[in-house]
């Protein structure tokens, strides 16, 4: 059995324009988009996968983009940054590219033992680029002119906003496996993973923190990684041990959900690494077909027909 979850699976955000999310995941930060399918619960709206070559467990960001969304606010209860590992000596390429993009960023400042440069996406959601140990050990890859020296490697991590971390806190060290890092007056930093699948979650506390507003630029949920469909089931019986509200397994195609609210107020879920993204189009193809499950091919041309064409 699993003793720890084995970092972040996927993030999964809420947009606004899908041209401009698209134009800016790749074409700025160079990932690559490696699904286009639609919301399975909602399939007039695409769900757009960014990640690595091949879309790896660890690098998958992930977008509902609603072509006329107004834009939410970041506030408490929420995840308030994604942060993604760049290799340590890859900073200065990061700022000379994102300047040379015309995009504005904060920093360089450090945070613990890492140098971050903070940057908006076209919806407010803010990102962060961390100078990482662990992502000079991993190869890199080559997409929109990134070069494969300085792409970037994994999530190093998020940064959760609480109005009292402790029950959180409680959670993810007792029941899944969470390490407890370095802490500062503002931020308690909690680890889980290994090497690749190293991750660093900062926790933010403050009582007098705002609620967030739903809409474009904020986190809808985190997941977490798990090996397999039967670890899967032994987190769900851990979790519900352990008060949690946690639903049936979901199956979403590329992997098999579980979703459950922590007592911060933030959605989590666990999902499987299998099958993955290589399971309805080869290596080379993937992203570049509009790909639904099964269960909507019948409707594939009404549902290609409402969503809004995308230039990829
Ligand atoms: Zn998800």
């Amino acid at each position: 059995m699993e003793k720890a979850i084995n970092g972040i699976h996927h993030i999964t955000v809420m947009a606004g324009d899908p041209q401009k999310n698209y134009d800016f995941y790749t074409k700025v930060l160079g990932l690559r988009l490696v699904k286009k399918t639609v919301n399975f619960d909602a399939p007039d709206v695409y769900h757009l996968y960014y990640g690595d070559e091949t879309g790896s467990p660890g690098t998958i960001l992930t977008f509902f983009p609603f072509p006329n969304a107004r834009r939410g606010k970041r506030g408490v209860g929420e995840i308030n940054a994604i942060a993604f590992s760049i290799p340590t000596d890859s900073l200065d390429y990061w700022i000379d590219r994102l300047a040379g993009k015309a995009i504005d960023f904060d920093g360089p400042v450090k945070r613990f033992d890492e140098t971050y440069i903070t940057l908006l996406d076209p919806d407010g959601m803010k990102i962060e680029l961390v100078t990482d140990k662990t992502a000079d050990n991993i190869p890199g890859w080559n997409n929109e002119g990134v070069s494969v020296e300085h792409s970037i490697r994994k999530f190093f991590g998020a940064t959760f906003y609480l109005k009292s971390g402790e029950e959180t806190e409680q959670l993810l060290i007792e029941h899944m496996g969470f390490r407890t890092g370095p802490s500062t007056n503002s931020i308690k930093r909690l680890d889980t993973g290994v090497d690749k699948s190293l991750v660093h979650i900062d926790m933010r506390i403050d009582p007098e923190y705002d609620w967030p507003t739903n809409g474009a630029g904020t986190v809808h949920h985190i997941a977490w990684r798990t090996a397999n469909d039967d670890e899967q089931l032994n987190w769900r019986r851990r979790l519900i041990k352990a008060g949690m509200n946690v639903t049936e397994v979901l199956d979403r195609n590329y992997f098999h959900s579980i979703y459950y609210r922590e007592p911060g107020g933030i959605l989590f879920e666990i999902a499987t690494d299998p099958p993955g993204f290589l399971v309805d189009e080869a290596k080379e193809e993937l992203g570049a077909n509009l790909k639904l499950p099964e269960w909507y091919e019948p409707r594939r041309e009404q549902i290609a027909g409402s969503l809004m064409p995308l230039v990829t």
